[in-house]
């Protein structure tokens, strides 16, 4: 039974809220010095995703590479490690706790602790004109986690092994030469490219809806330091309707890395985070 309102609820309801990382504090990235070192740049790699499965690529620190959708609308699930060290991985939550819960242009992502500095930086987005949508939602998220045969077996007791979670494992164990076992646990929540996700306004439920990605469209990124990433192109294909079946029409996507002449002016690869990590003792 729900508890009756104190008397000052409403007031209490009426508090502003307060930005919990306000980002003006910290380094930004200088866009516009991003943006002139792709002029010129040349592509030197280019990788095809199949669908119901993952790739992984590596990304040299200071160039750009590129997800981009062909053939017919496709979600991706992005995971991204320092080449050297894959215990260095993206941290989805404290990235969304930065930038918020989608991602576009001059957002960054952030590695986990005790690394927590700029993976990637996205330079360019051309879905950025979607915004949100009358039902809350956006594109790129990173509230999602990623879809994995264990929450699937839990809902609905079958077994599916073609699952971003999955997809993800077998190409990291591939890249690694290792087994799956060893290697699952690197694997991590992703940014959600070309989702079209939200919370719903009366319960407060993670919801997914046709992404508007088409062919053509595409989300570019800068490396800030030497990337190992992996792509799975969802089996929810556009995740309109569901996605941990064979049932959803699923397409392949595209990486493209390219190299630019010059690295950005006055653009430095970023330290690991500077905290003495001496933890009160
Ligand atoms: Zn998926």
């Amino acid at each position: 039974m729900k508890r009756s309102e104190p008397q000052d609820a409403e007031v209490r309801r009426k508090i502003p809220p307060v930005i919990c990382y306000p980002i003006h504090t910290m380094p930004r990235p200088h866009l516009a010095a991003y943006q002139a070192a792709r002029e010129g740049w040349e592509k030197v790699d280019e990788l095809m995703v199949p669908p119901r499965d993952a790739r992984t690529f590596t990304v040299p620190a200071g160039s750009f590479f590129r997800i981009i959708s062909i053939q017919g609308p496709q979600v991706g699930d992005l995971n991204l490690w320092a080449v050297d060290d894959i215990s260095e991985r993206f941290y989805s939550g404290k990235t969304r706790a930065l930038h918020g819960t989608h991602l576009s242009t001059g957002d960054q992502l952030w590695s986990c602790l005790p690394y927590l500095r700029p993976m990637a930086t996205i330079t360019h987005d051309t879905l950025d004109w979607y915004g949100f949508d009358e039902f809350g939602g956006s594109v790129h998220d990173v509230i999602g986690t990623r879809c994995d045969p264990y929450t699937h077996k839990l809902l609905s007791g079958h077994e599916y092994h073609h699952c971003c979670h999955s997809n993800l494992t077998r190409a990291l164990a591939d890249r690694m030469g290792r087994a799956m076992d060893e290697v699952e646990p690197a694997v991590h929540d992703v940014l959600n490219v070309f989702m079209c996700t939200g919370f719903t306004r009366d319960t407060g439920q993670y919801f997914m809806k046709a992404s508007p990605v088409r062919p053509g469209d595409s989300l570019e990124f800068f490396a800030e330091i030497d990337l190992l990433g992996a792509l799975a192109a969802c089996p929810g294909g556009d995740c309109s309707s569901e996605h941990s079946s064979d049932v959803a029409a699923c397409y392949p996507l595209l990486v493209e890395t390219y190299r630019p002449k010059s690295p950005p002016q006055g653009w430095t690869s970023p330290a690991r985070n500077a905290y003495s990590r001496r933890h009160g003792d």
